[in-house]
């Protein structure tokens, strides 16, 4: 049995609160009748109507997928490049990944089919640090990284404050590697703030997101979260 609201929210029709609103304005069915009830509870073999639209009461599922290189973050692409629910043939649900690693980043990646907790973890106030580590053109010196460290003015606002470290360096090839600890996730944010200071990304992965990384996964493979690893991102 679960809460009408949190049905409706995993559906991903709505936020949960926008889902208490559509409760109370009447415009929810229940085995075809109106509930206004907040508190309702319904089992996943119960009829629920969001303005006459049958939702699907399918079982939410949780994954961690490391994604290669060379793979859109997204369900479909126009272009009939590779896509992240590529490497899900064989699931029933209908999973979508929760934000997106650019193309050409690797690293771990989430994706679920319950539109309440996408966007738990997608909203500005969810603060999970994501550990990045970026190979790139240049050796940074000290007080480029500081300037990381103090928040950067990109084109959409000054990033919060990032921890860095440079992990090492080429000196023949003039580059080097470098951990980079945010928990925003703006659009191609790592790249856009290590070319701030001067720096071209060659290479971008994502090594952790939270308590989680990709350990034991070779690119490409992806592992179901376990209930109490979905219960500690809540
Ligand atoms: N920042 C980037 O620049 N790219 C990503 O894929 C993720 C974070």
């Amino acid at each position: 049995m679960e809460r009408l609201q949190k049905v409706i929210a995993q559906a991903g029709i709505a936020s949960r609160r926008k889902a208490e609103e559509l409760i109370k304005e009447g415009q929810v069915k229940v085995n075809g009748k109106v509930v206004t009830e907040l508190g309702t509870k319904v089992t996943r073999s119960d009829k629920v109507e969001v303005n006459g639209v049958r939702i699907e009461g399918e079982e939410p599922v949780y994954y961690l997928l490391y994604k290669p290189t060379g793979v859109i973050s997204s369900v479909s692409d126009d272009k009939g490049r590779k896509v992240v629910t590529d490497f899900f043939p064989l699931l029933k649900q209908r999973v979508y990944p929760i934000g997106r690693l650019d193309y050409d980043t690797s690293g771990i990646l989430l994706l679920t089919n319950d539109g309440d907790f996408a966007n738990l973890l997608m909203h500005p106030k969810y603060e999970v640090d994501k550990v990045y580590v970026a190979k790139v053109k240049g050796i940074p010196l000290r007080e480029k990284t500081r300037e990381l460290e103090r928040g950067i003015q990109l084109e959409d606002g000054k990033t919060a404050p990032a921890k860095v470290k440079v992990l090492s360096v080429d000196k023949k090839k003039g580059t080097a590697i470098v951990q980079l600890i945010i928990h925003e996730g703006r659009n191609r944010q790592v790249r856009r703030m290590l070319e701030a200071i001067g720096h071209q990304v060659l290479k971008l992965k994502r090594e952790r997101f939270g308590f989680l990384g990709v350990e034991g996964l070779r690119p490409g493979e992806a592992r179901a979260l376990s209930p109490h690893e979905v219960k500690q991102l809540r």
